[in-house]
């Protein structure tokens, strides 16, 4: 089995979903693996990493809308730092992907693009790409 590690950092905006499934064909293609399986992780409790479609911007937007109205801001909340409404939303979300590759190729499905999810920016973000073969 050989493991290959990759760190990228992106500059977020207050809340978005961005596109960052260059980063994983970029470490895909720089590891030289063939098959596999690549593994996404985001390292942040505010912030999330997801599948979801890649040609009508408006279902990440939509996305982002449901997200407000099913984890609203609440006074009630104790969380000393206010942003409670963001921890959950990371939760929800998820901190990773497995993703499948095959002859160097991610074997994502036609509609699919891999999203780093942000719900506490603007923030300077890691995410940890790391292949296994
Ligand atoms: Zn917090």
């Amino acid at each position: 089995m050989s493991t290959y590690h990759y760190e990228y950092s992106l500059q977020t905006q207050k809340q978005h979903f961005h596109n960052i499934t260059s980063f994983v064909e970029e470490a895909l293609q720089k590891s030289g693996a063939e098959n596999g399986i690549c593994l996404v992780f985001c390292p942040h409790t505010t912030a999330a990493v997801t599948l979801n479609e890649n040609a009508d911007k408006d279902v990440v937007g939509d996305l982002c809308f449901a997200l407000d109205q099913t984890f609203p801001d609440r006074k009630e909340f104790r969380h000393s730092e206010g942003n409670s409404a963001a921890h959950f939303k990371s939760s929800c979300i998820g901190p990773s992907l497995t993703l499948p590759f095959i002859g160097g190729k991610l074997k994502l499905g036609v509609w699919q693009a891999v999203y780093f999810c942000e719900f506490d920016g603007p923030r300077k973000r890691s995410v940890f790409v790391t292949i296994v073969t």
